[in-house]
C-alpha cells in the first residue's frame, strides 16, 4: 500500500469518526446506526476499557484517560482552537507553495478575493470565541427572564443551583463556562465557547466562511489535479494518478473534498434549527416531546390561550391526548424571517 492510500484511508477513517462523534448525538441520528455507531464509541468500549484496566492495571490508564478526557471535553481549552488554526494555516502554505502556477496567473482582485476569503475564518473564528454568549448576571437577570415566557411545554421555571437565580425560559447553565447563557444553543469545542443568543450570529459566520473555504480550496487545488489527469484513462484512475503525481495539491484536495461535507452538513443543520425556530439544546427537548407523543403518553390543556403539557398519571381530566406533533405549539418559532433576523442581530 503507497504512502498516499495510507494517506486518504486516515482521511476517510477520520471525517467518518468526526461525524460519528459530533452528529451521533442529534436527535436526527440519535434512533440510527450513527447512533448505534456513537454510543459504542463513547459508552461501550470505554466501559469495556475500563473493565479490563481494573483487572489488569488497577485502573491506572483509566485515571489517566479521564483526566485526559475532562480537559479535552470538560475543560475550557483552546486545543481544537489551535488544530483549525495548523489546519487553515497549514493548507494556505501548501497550496502558496506548491501552486505558483496557478497563483502566477491571479492579478490584483483575485488576491484580494483570495486573501479575504482566507481571512474571514480567523475573524469570525476570533469573534465567535472572544464574544459573550448572552452571560445571565444577577444586573441582566430581570431583562432576561422578562425576555421569553415560559411555554410549560419544554421550560419551566426553573432554579439554578449555581447562579441562585431561577433560570429564564430558553436559557442553561454551562458548567464548562460556569454561568447560565441566554437562549443557550450548545457549548462548541470548536470555538471554545458557549454559543447562544449574543454570538450565535458568530458562530453562523463562523461555519459559512469555513464552508466557503473548503469549497473554493476543494474546487481551485480539484481543478489543478483535474486539468492534469492523464486523458487517455477512465476519470477516476486518471485523477489518481493525478493526485499522486502532484502530491501537495491532491492531499489538499482531498482534504477539503472530504472535510466540506461535514462542515456544510453543521451549517445546513444551523440553518435547519432557525427554520424551526429551535435552538441545539431545544431540538433535543423536542425530540423527547416527540417520542412521549408517539408512546401516546402526553396530554395537552389550553387555558387563556397558553398550552400545558402534562404526562398521563399528572393529567387533568379534560386535557386531550396528543397524537401528533402538529397539536404542540412552539410560541418560540416566529417564522424564519423574524428567527433569522433574531439570530443576525442578537437579540
Ligand atoms: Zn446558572
Ligand atoms: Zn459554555
Amino acid at each position: 500500500m503507497t504512502s498516499l492510500q495510507i494517506y486518504v484511508i486516515c482521511c476517510l477513517s477520520f471525517s467518518a469518526f468526526l461525524f460519528v462523534i459530533l452528529f451521533g448525538q442529534i436527535p436526527a441520528f440519535h434512533h440510527g446506526p450513527i447512533g448505534w455507531l456513537n454510543r459504542l464509541l463513547l459508552v461501550h468500549i470505554p466501559h469495556l476499557f475500563s473493565v479490563l484496566d481494573q483487572n489488569l492495571f488497577r485502573g491506572i490508564l483509566t485515571r489517566v484517560f479521564r483526566r485526559v478526557h475532562n480537559y479535552l471535553w470538560n475543560e475550557r481549552n483552546p486545543l481544537v482552537i489551535v488544530f483549525y488554526l495548523t489546519l487553515l494555516v497549514a493548507g494556505a502554505y501548501a497550496f502558496f507553495h506548491n501552486g505558483q502556477e496557478i497563483t502566477s496567473q491571479w492579478g490584483f482582485f483575485t488576491w484580494t478575493y483570495i486573501l479575504i476569503c482566507l481571512s474571514l475564518p480567523c475573524i469570525s473564528l476570533f469573534l465567535a470565541s472572544t464574544s459573550n454568549p448572552g452571560r445571565i448576571t444577577e444586573q441582566n437577570w430581570v431583562q432576561a427572564f422578562r425576555k421569553y415566557p415560559f411555554d410549560n411545554c419544554i421550560f419551566f421555571p426553573q432554579t439554578c443551583s449555581t447562579c441562585k437565580f431561577v433560570r429564564p425560559a430558553r436559557s442553561k447553565h454551562c458548567r464548562l463556562c460556569g454561568y447560565c447563557v441566554s437562549r443557550f444553543d450548545h457549548h462548541c469545542i470548536w470555538i471554545n465557547n458557549c454559543v447562544g443568543e449574543k454570538n450565535a450570529r458568530y458562530f453562523l459566520f463562523f461555519l459559512f466562511s469555513t464552508c466557503q473555504g473548503l469549497v473554493q480550496g476543494c474546487f481551485i487545488t480539484g481543478k489543478y489535479v483535474y486539468v492534469r489527469r492523464n486523458r487517455d484513462i477512465a476519470l477516476i484512475p486518471s485523477l489518481w494518478n493525478s493526485i499522486r503525481l502532484h502530491r501537495a495539491m491532491g492531499c489538499m484536495f482531498l482534504m477539503s473534498f472530504l472535510i466540506s461535507p461535514i462542515v456544510i452538513a453543521f451549517l445546513a443543520f444551523e440553518l435547519w434549527l432557525i427554520y424551526t425556530g429551535m435552538t441545539t439544546n431545544e431540538s433535543q427537548k423536542w425530540q423527547d416531546i416527540k417520542h412521549l407523543v408517539e408512546d401516546r403518553k402526553l396530554y395537552r390543556e389550553v387555558v387563556n390561550g397558553k398550552q400545558r403539557l402534562y404526562l398521563l398519571e399528572d393529567a387533568p381530566p379534560n386535557a386531550e391526548l396528543l397524537t401528533s406533533m402538529s397539536q404542540v405549539d412552539n410560541i418560540y418559532d416566529k417564522g424564519f424571517k423574524q428567527n433569522l433576523y433574531s439570530v443576525l442581530t442578537g437579540n
